[in-house]
């Protein structure tokens, strides 16, 4: 196992990237509600507002986008996020672009986080339909090549300096829904964070006695894995030791 990670500095700037409302309360919710009570400043950027997440004929996309969004920002209150981005982008129908990208490295920009949380783009065994939805991918593989290189160098996405938006070293980055965990973080003490959370996104939850269930017999046996009694289990990628050293480095260069 590589190195556990530590506990978030005090104001450690976190960004978490999900393809839908309620991806990152199921990926990342619980280690989310953990580290805001530790101090860390939590900031999500959900890319589509999950608007065909319907079987309801009589429910319109745009009332379900509205309503979808009101219950992401509930959700990000549960956990003690402090700001939530949507780029309204078409449910479903995610595609690598290079405009896609440069939305995320604006954000990236904007929120200036030592850590992003993530959809992992290495995952390519199609074993679990939610995990492999197209959107997932697209944006976990969008989220990686915001992070590096396109925030940190000025090169890409030149008119985010006329924005007044500067280059961004990320520090870190963790992979939710990995098939390669090499993290796992105790969320015993945020368990009915994570859960009140997830019960926010009620126009997806058909039966919340049983997603209840199911998330404590996931995040359970991952936990028990390395012996807590619940656990959130991530992938971990280092981009930079010592991100504030390659900044200085890079103003300098700009100068
Ligand atoms: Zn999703």
């Amino acid at each position: 196992m590589k190195k556990q990670p530590g506990k978030p500095k005090k104001g450690q700037r976190v960004l978490v990237i999900g393809a839908h409302p309620d991806d990152v309360d199921f990926g990342c919710g619980g280690t989310m509600a953990r580290w805001a009570g530790e101090g860390a400043e939590v900031f999500y950027c959900i890319c589509t507002s999950g608007e065909k997440g319907t079987d309801d004929p009589n429910l319109p996309c745009h009332a379900l986008a509205t309503l979808r969004e009101k219950e992401q920002r509930a959700a990000a209150r549960v956990v003690g996020a402090k700001e939530v981005f949507f780029l309204r982008k078409p449910d479903g129908e995610l595609q690598y672009s290079l405009e896609f990208r440069g939305d995320l490295v604006r954000v990236i920009r904007q929120v200036r986080p030592h850590t992003v949380f993530t959809h992992d783009p290495a995952n390519r065994s199609f074993d679990i339909q939610y995990i492999f939805h197209a959107d997932h991918r697209v944006v976990g593989e969008l989220a990686f090549d915001a992070v590096y290189p396109a925030a940190l160098n000025h090169n890409f996405y030149p008119s985010h300096l006329l924005e007044g938006l500067s280059p961004h070293a990320v520090a870190e980055v963790y992979f939710f829904a990995s098939a390669h965990p090499d993290t796992w973080i105790d969320i015993e003490p945020t368990l009915h964070l994570k859960l009140k959370a997830l019960r926010c996104h009620a126009s997806q939850i058909k039966n919340p006695r049983m997603m209840e269930q199911m998330v404590r017999t996931w995040f359970g046996a991952w936990g028990r894995e390395k012996g807590f009694a619940f656990a959130e289990r991530f992938r971990r990628l280092e981009i930079f030791q010592n991100p504030g050293e390659r900044l200085k480095k890079l103003k300098e260069t700009l100068k």
